[in-house]
């Protein structure tokens, strides 16, 4: 059954409307003018000369961790391929180098231009191999298969731009903790 939603009674100074015109200028006017005498209150950015500052954990491009080694920790499952629903993730596995791993991703692709930004392929992984953090959420091209990253590219990051809390991210080789992370890891006892 449809809710009658009763009508405000106006006064005769609403009713006016100039009255209320007025009050509305009032309101714009000193906002301008607050922004005017000092821009640093303006709640907008001057994009894209001012880039915002996005927070860590928003989904951006994807990017490939890696091992203390320099390679993927993807071990090319094909996880994160079936859960995603728009389909854009290309895998092709090859045999892994190291005995202690079975498989690793010759091929490595994602087509950002069908990319829904779900986080279902993050989710979906069972060994912390992709995320979407790097803050690159702004992504301009002019062709379109120019917005099919590849594995090389989403191995291209640097472990300063992450924080020192990321112990994944600071094993990676350039990290803080790669060092000790590496001798685990050729010892054996850090796969
Ligand atoms: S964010 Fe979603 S749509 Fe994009 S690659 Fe991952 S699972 Fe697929
Ligand atoms: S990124 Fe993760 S889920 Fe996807 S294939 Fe590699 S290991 Fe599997």
């Amino acid at each position: 059954m449809a809710k009658v939603v009763a009508r405000p009674e106006l006064t005769w100074a609403e009713r006016l409307y100039f009255v209320e015109i007025f009050k509305g200028m009032k309101l714009t006017i000193g906002h301008a003018l607050k922004t005017l005498s000092n821009p640093d209150t303006l709640t907008t950015l001057v994009y894209p000369e001012v880039q915002p500052d996005l927070p860590q954990d928003y989904r951006s491009r994807h990017r490939l961790m890696k091992r203390p080694d320099g390679d993927p920790r993807c071990v090319a499952c094909y996880m994160c391929s079936t859960a995603c629903p728009a389909r854009c993730i290309e895998i092709e596995a090859e045999e892994a180098g190291d005995h202690h791993i079975e498989k690793r991703p010759a091929v490595f692709n994602i087509d950002l231009l069908l990319c829904i930004y779900c986080g279902m392929c993050v989710e979906a992984c069972p060994c912390d191999a992709i995320r979407m953090d790097t803050k690159k959420a702004i992504l301009v091209d002019d062709a379109r298969h120019k917005f099919i990253i590849s594995r090389d590219q989403m191995l291209d990051w640097d472990p300063s731009d992450y924080p020192d809390t990321d112990v994944t991210s600071q094993e990676a080789p350039g990290g803080k903790l790669n060092e000790e992370a590496r001798k685990a890891f050729e010892s054996g006892t850090g796969h």
